[in-house]
Protein backbone atom coordinates (compact mmCIF):
# COMPACT_ATOMS: atom_id res chain seq x y z
CA UNK A 1 0.00 0.00 0.00
CA UNK A 2 1.39 3.53 -0.99
CA UNK A 3 0.96 6.77 1.08
CA UNK A 4 -0.98 9.31 -0.86
CA UNK A 5 -1.09 12.89 -1.36
CA UNK A 6 -4.10 14.96 -2.62
CA UNK A 7 -2.65 18.32 -4.42
CA UNK A 8 -4.84 21.04 -5.30
CA UNK A 9 -4.16 22.62 -8.40
CA UNK A 10 -4.30 26.46 -8.38
CA UNK A 11 -2.34 28.38 -5.68
CA UNK A 12 -0.88 24.99 -4.87
CA UNK A 13 1.10 23.87 -7.52
CA UNK A 14 0.50 26.41 -10.57
CA UNK A 15 0.46 30.30 -9.44
CA UNK A 16 -2.77 31.50 -8.81
CA UNK A 17 -4.21 33.98 -11.88
CA UNK A 18 -7.63 33.46 -11.42
CA UNK A 19 -9.78 31.91 -14.07
CA UNK A 20 -7.38 30.65 -16.83
CA UNK A 21 -8.60 31.44 -19.78
CA UNK A 22 -5.85 31.11 -21.97
CA UNK A 23 -3.80 27.35 -21.66
CA UNK A 24 -0.83 28.82 -21.43
CA UNK A 25 -0.81 31.10 -18.80
CA UNK A 26 -0.49 27.99 -17.00
CA UNK A 27 2.54 28.12 -15.45
CA UNK A 28 3.79 26.13 -11.96
CA UNK A 29 4.69 27.24 -9.06
CA UNK A 30 8.74 27.21 -8.81
CA UNK A 31 9.97 23.97 -7.53
CA UNK A 32 6.27 22.40 -7.56
CA UNK A 33 7.54 19.83 -10.47
CA UNK A 34 11.12 18.61 -8.36
CA UNK A 35 8.59 18.56 -5.19
CA UNK A 36 6.12 16.51 -6.86
CA UNK A 37 8.92 14.00 -8.24
CA UNK A 38 10.34 13.87 -4.80
CA UNK A 39 6.89 12.09 -4.21
CA UNK A 40 7.21 9.94 -6.95
CA UNK A 41 10.92 8.81 -6.50
CA UNK A 42 9.69 8.01 -2.77
CA UNK A 43 6.38 5.67 -3.97
CA UNK A 44 4.14 8.20 -2.81
CA UNK A 45 1.07 8.38 -4.70
CA UNK A 46 0.64 11.93 -5.84
CA UNK A 47 -2.99 12.89 -6.38
CA UNK A 48 -4.54 15.78 -7.91
CA UNK A 49 -8.11 17.14 -6.29
CA UNK A 50 -9.16 20.43 -7.74
CA UNK A 51 -12.56 22.36 -7.58
CA UNK A 52 -13.12 23.84 -11.29
CA UNK A 53 -15.58 26.24 -10.98
CA UNK A 54 -15.00 28.35 -14.27
CA UNK A 55 -17.73 25.90 -16.73
CA UNK A 56 -20.17 25.92 -14.60
CA UNK A 57 -19.81 29.80 -14.52
CA UNK A 58 -20.32 29.85 -18.46
CA UNK A 59 -16.51 31.50 -18.58
CA UNK A 60 -15.75 28.29 -20.80
CA UNK A 61 -16.51 24.98 -21.69
CA UNK A 62 -15.70 21.55 -19.13
CA UNK A 63 -12.92 20.34 -22.42
CA UNK A 64 -11.22 23.63 -21.24
CA UNK A 65 -11.03 22.51 -17.42
CA UNK A 66 -9.24 19.00 -18.93
CA UNK A 67 -7.23 21.07 -21.31
CA UNK A 68 -5.96 22.81 -18.36
CA UNK A 69 -4.96 19.54 -16.66
CA UNK A 70 -3.41 18.39 -19.30
CA UNK A 71 -0.94 21.47 -20.12
CA UNK A 72 -0.15 21.01 -15.89
CA UNK A 73 0.89 16.87 -17.03
CA UNK A 74 3.02 18.31 -19.66
CA UNK A 75 4.99 21.11 -17.45
CA UNK A 76 5.48 18.33 -14.59
CA UNK A 77 6.36 15.79 -17.26
CA UNK A 78 8.93 18.20 -18.70
CA UNK A 79 10.12 18.25 -14.85
CA UNK A 80 10.33 14.23 -14.78
CA UNK A 81 7.15 14.50 -12.59
CA UNK A 82 4.04 12.82 -12.77
CA UNK A 83 0.31 12.82 -11.07
CA UNK A 84 -1.16 9.15 -10.44
CA UNK A 85 -4.55 10.36 -10.88
CA UNK A 86 -6.22 13.75 -11.50
CA UNK A 87 -9.86 14.28 -10.45
CA UNK A 88 -11.89 17.78 -10.58
CA UNK A 89 -15.14 18.48 -9.70
CA UNK A 90 -16.86 21.23 -11.93
CA UNK A 91 -19.85 21.42 -10.39
CA UNK A 92 -21.53 24.99 -8.69
CA UNK A 93 -24.91 24.56 -6.84
CA UNK A 94 -25.78 28.46 -7.93
CA UNK A 95 -23.78 28.18 -11.46
CA UNK A 96 -25.18 29.23 -14.90
CA UNK A 97 -24.77 26.34 -16.72
CA UNK A 98 -27.56 23.93 -15.78
CA UNK A 99 -25.65 20.13 -15.61
CA UNK A 100 -23.18 21.57 -13.79
CA UNK A 101 -25.20 23.39 -11.86
CA UNK A 102 -25.86 20.93 -9.00
CA UNK A 103 -24.93 20.33 -4.85
CA UNK A 104 -22.67 17.88 -5.09
CA UNK A 105 -21.25 15.72 -2.73
CA UNK A 106 -17.58 16.39 -4.44
CA UNK A 107 -16.93 19.91 -4.18
CA UNK A 108 -13.59 20.41 -1.73
CA UNK A 109 -14.62 20.55 1.11
CA UNK A 110 -16.91 17.24 0.65
CA UNK A 111 -14.85 14.72 0.72
CA UNK A 112 -16.16 12.82 -2.62
CA UNK A 113 -13.69 13.17 -5.27
CA UNK A 114 -11.24 11.82 -2.48
CA UNK A 115 -13.57 8.43 -2.00
CA UNK A 116 -13.30 7.87 -5.81
CA UNK A 117 -10.15 8.32 -5.74
CA UNK A 118 -9.87 5.15 -2.80
CA UNK A 119 -12.25 3.04 -4.94
CA UNK A 120 -10.65 3.54 -8.40
CA UNK A 121 -6.73 3.07 -6.68
CA UNK A 122 -6.71 -0.20 -4.33
CA UNK A 123 -3.04 0.48 -3.69
CA UNK A 124 -3.96 4.04 -1.87
CA UNK A 125 -3.23 3.62 2.22
CA UNK A 126 -5.62 6.14 3.82
CA UNK A 127 -4.02 5.29 6.86
CA UNK A 128 -1.28 7.36 5.72
CA UNK A 129 -3.29 10.59 3.71
CA UNK A 130 -2.23 13.75 3.40
CA UNK A 131 -4.27 17.11 1.64
CA UNK A 132 -2.18 19.90 0.22
CA UNK A 133 -3.54 23.17 -1.03
CA UNK A 134 -4.35 26.92 -0.33
CA UNK A 135 -7.54 27.22 0.96
CA UNK A 136 -9.45 26.78 4.50
CA UNK A 137 -11.33 24.49 2.62
CA UNK A 138 -8.54 22.45 1.33
CA UNK A 139 -7.67 21.61 5.01
CA UNK A 140 -11.03 20.87 6.12
CA UNK A 141 -11.37 18.32 3.07
CA UNK A 142 -7.90 16.37 4.94
CA UNK A 143 -10.07 16.33 8.12
CA UNK A 144 -13.37 14.97 6.39
CA UNK A 145 -11.63 12.30 4.95
CA UNK A 146 -9.30 11.50 8.23
CA UNK A 147 -5.83 12.89 6.33
CA UNK A 148 -3.61 15.53 7.82
CA UNK A 149 -4.28 18.95 6.04
CA UNK A 150 -0.98 21.30 4.87
CA UNK A 151 -1.75 24.59 4.13
CA UNK A 152 0.96 26.47 1.58
CA UNK A 153 1.29 30.01 2.07
CA UNK A 154 1.27 30.37 -2.17
CA UNK A 155 -2.02 31.33 -3.75
CA UNK A 156 -4.71 32.37 -1.21
CA UNK A 157 -2.96 30.63 1.84
CA UNK A 158 -1.32 33.88 3.28
CA UNK A 159 -4.75 35.73 3.01
CA UNK A 160 -6.25 32.37 4.66
CA UNK A 161 -3.76 32.79 7.63
CA UNK A 162 -4.54 36.59 7.96
CA UNK A 163 -8.39 36.07 8.00
CA UNK A 164 -8.93 37.95 4.85
CA UNK A 165 -10.32 35.41 2.77
CA UNK A 166 -12.53 31.97 3.80
CA UNK A 167 -12.42 31.28 7.52
CA UNK A 168 -9.74 30.58 9.74
CA UNK A 169 -8.49 26.92 9.94
CA UNK A 170 -6.42 24.86 12.09
CA UNK A 171 -3.75 22.91 9.56
CA UNK A 172 -1.97 19.88 10.76
CA UNK A 173 1.37 21.86 9.02
CA UNK A 174 1.69 25.17 7.61
CA UNK A 175 4.40 25.50 4.70
CA UNK A 176 5.61 28.05 2.64
CA UNK A 177 4.82 26.84 -0.61
CA UNK A 178 4.41 22.80 -2.07
CA UNK A 179 8.39 22.00 -1.48
CA UNK A 180 8.14 22.40 2.42
CA UNK A 181 4.76 20.81 2.32
CA UNK A 182 6.34 17.53 0.86
CA UNK A 183 9.31 17.63 2.99
CA UNK A 184 7.54 17.99 5.77
CA UNK A 185 5.11 15.14 4.45
CA UNK A 186 8.52 12.69 3.63
CA UNK A 187 10.20 13.24 7.24
CA UNK A 188 6.22 12.57 8.79
CA UNK A 189 5.92 9.90 7.10
CA UNK A 190 9.88 8.40 8.18
CA UNK A 191 8.21 8.72 11.41
CA UNK A 192 5.85 5.59 11.39
MG1 LIG B 1 -6.10 26.39 -4.66
ZN1 LIG C 1 -18.82 18.22 -7.62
Amino acid sequence: MRPVVFLDRDGTINEEIGYITKITDLQLIAGAGQAIKRLNDANIAAILITNQTGAARGYYDETHIQALNNRLVSLLKAESAHLDALYYCPHLADGIIPYLSIKCDCRKPEPGLVLQAYKDNSDLDSQRAYVVGDKATDVELAHNCNAKGILVKTGYGNDVLQGKYQHPVTADFTAENIIEAIDWIIRDLSKN
